[in-house]
């Protein structure tokens, strides 16, 4: 491994109690049925690891466990005690900070400083829901003299989570914690491209004191262990993260079981930039927004839309800030790294060559340094604009630092330009104007609207999820508690 990348003092240990290639079943390790599975560091091709390969029979192992476990010691765990199993894991998770940080930035490719802030987030979400596993209440529905009616919330059973690769332990915890606050036993399907941190949380899992089978991680390809998963007749409720075309498949597969399916999709984010708005602030947060994580996140805020008056004022501040932007090595803590694979990289220098080919023109682009290593997967920032609407860079995910740039005249092109595309899952409205805020953020189709600030994703204490093609079902805050549980109405007559 390049020193450069995580010198020797950082270079992560891999916990020689989460055994190599091996899943997380009942607390035990168990070996994979396929060839184990290269990890390679995207931020110069060495190789990190090796994972398992799950197939249908890990995953029918890993629901038994699951099943076992809520007609066990799990299923008999008060709320407060699924809380502080939560807390204690949150604790362990920020005592090993800096060693998970290292795993997933080396696995990811993404600056230390950013795999840092995904392991507290991870840490964030554990407390956050550990506090809330005893404070799910139920109601009281007034009726008559001789009936009580209540109804309460049970877990769903076992819960299915399919985690995407660009920022694993952040949806491990977003997806997992609420689902294990609410008693269900879980079963994990991490991405092959990056999983070696979430592999890591078994140990600590069990190290927190976690029974046998409540949570269960089976690593492998998304169309062997994640179509098993997904099909698996005895899965209650599936989360599912990811790209359209596979959260398709995914609903189809759940289908004949008739389980309840989250989908947790793509986007194409607008930010509306009005002539009356903090075009400082607004700039630094757009550039921020497109460049975290390298463009591969799902609120990327990927479409930026200016009011003509400040059209060419406004972009000149992006092109600036986009020259300076620094692509670099984890270790050198830059402001984005090298996108996750080979494909990725492929696939995103296919939309730009084919919008150059086009005649978009080109905003700005960052120059990369020269001293990248050679083998990593990384890409250039770009700006394209103005961009035609029809154009794929208008309407489809890319998924890397490419931002689309649109110009329009008053507020009513700008909500058409803004719902223009099938998505909708964050949008953000940068003006001093209340009402025009208030407005848009009526009619804006996002499941997240920012005013004046864009938080890519939110907060854990914001529910999130798309509308249209960005999916179904919502995550984080406390209606999480929600998602992962059904109500039960319980009718009394006692005279
Ligand atoms: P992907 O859909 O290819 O893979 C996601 C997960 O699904 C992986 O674990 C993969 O192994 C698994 N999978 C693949 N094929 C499967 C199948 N046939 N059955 C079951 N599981 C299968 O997505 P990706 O490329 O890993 O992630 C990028 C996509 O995820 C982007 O579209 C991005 O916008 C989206 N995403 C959305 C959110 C959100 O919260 N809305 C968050 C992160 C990423």
């Amino acid at each position: 491994m390049n020193d450069r990348i995580g010198g020797a003092a950082q270079r992560p240990s891999l916990d020689p109690r989460a055994p190599s290639a091996r899943h997380f079943i009942a607390n035990q390790w168990t070996a994979g049925e396929g060839e184990p599975i290269e990890a390679y560091c995207p931020a110069d091709g060495s190789l990190l690891g090796h994972i398992a390969a799950g197939g249908a029979h890990d995953i029918d192992a890993a629901v038994k466990a699951a099943r076992a476990a809520l007609n066990g010691d799990w299923g008999q765990l008060a709320p407060a005690a699924r809380g502080r199993l939560l807390l204690k894991l949150s604790e362990l998770v920020l005592r090993d900070v800096e060693r998970l940080a290292w795993i997933e930035a080396l696995d990811t490719g993404k600056p230390i400083g950013n795999a840092r802030n995904d392991v507290k987030v991870l840490a964030r979400y554990l407390e956050y829901y550990g506090g809330a596993a005893d404070k799910v209440l139920g109601q009281v529905i007034p009726f008559d003299a001789a009936h009580s009616v209540t109804v309460v919330r049970e877990p769903h059973g076992v819960t299915a989570h399919i985690i995407p690769w660009n920022y694993p332990v952040q949806m491990f915890g977003r997806s997992v914690a609420p689902a294990l606050a609410m008693g269900n036993a879980c079963v994990v399907k991490p991405a092959e491209d990056a999983c070696l941190c979430i592999v890591e949380l078994g140990v600590l899992a069990a190290e927190a004191g976690f029974p046998a089978g409540a949570l269960n991680i089976v690593t492998g390809y998304g169309h062997e262990a994640g179509a098993a998963l997904s099909a698996h007749p005895d899965i209650n409720y599936v989360s599912f993260t990811g790209s359209p075309q596979v959260g398709a498949l995914v609903q189809q597969a759940a289908a004949p079981n008739c389980v309840a399916v989250c989908l947790e999709l793509g986007g194409k984010s607008p930010q509306i930039v009005f002539a009356d708005a903090d075009l400082d602030r607004a700039a630094a947060t757009v550039v921020k927004a497109i460049a975290q994580n390298a463009g591969q996140t799902c609120s990327a805020g990927t479409r930026l839309l200016v009011e003509r008056s400040v059209f060419d004022a406004f972009v000149r501040r992006i092109a600036t800030a986009f020259e300076q932007l620094r692509v670099g090595v984890p270790a050198d803590d830059p402001d984005l790294g090298p996108v996750i694979s080979a494909k990725q990289r492929q696939r995103v220098q296919r939309y730009i060559e084919q919008a150059r080919r086009d005649g978009v023109p080109v905003i700005a682009q960052t120059p990369l340094p020269h001293d990248l290593p050679a083998a990593g997967h990384y890409v250039a920032p770009i700006v394209f604009g103005p961009v035609p609407t029809s154009h794929p860079l208008a309407q489809e995910e890319v998924f890397g630092p490419v931002l689309s740039v649109f110009a329009f005249d008053d507020e009513a092109q700008a909500l058409a330009l803004a719902n223009g595309t099938d998505y909708g899952l964050v949008a953000a409205v940068w003006t001093r104007d209340g009402g025009r805020a208030a407005r848009l953020s009526k009619r804006l189709a996002a499941g997240q609207c920012f005013i004046n600030c864009y938080g890519a994703g939110g907060g854990v204490e914001f529910p999130f999820g798309g509308m249209r093609r960005s999916g179904h079902g919502r995550e984080k805050g406390l209606l999480a508690l929600e998602e992962m549980s059904v109500t039960k109405t319980v009718v009394h007559f006692h005279g």
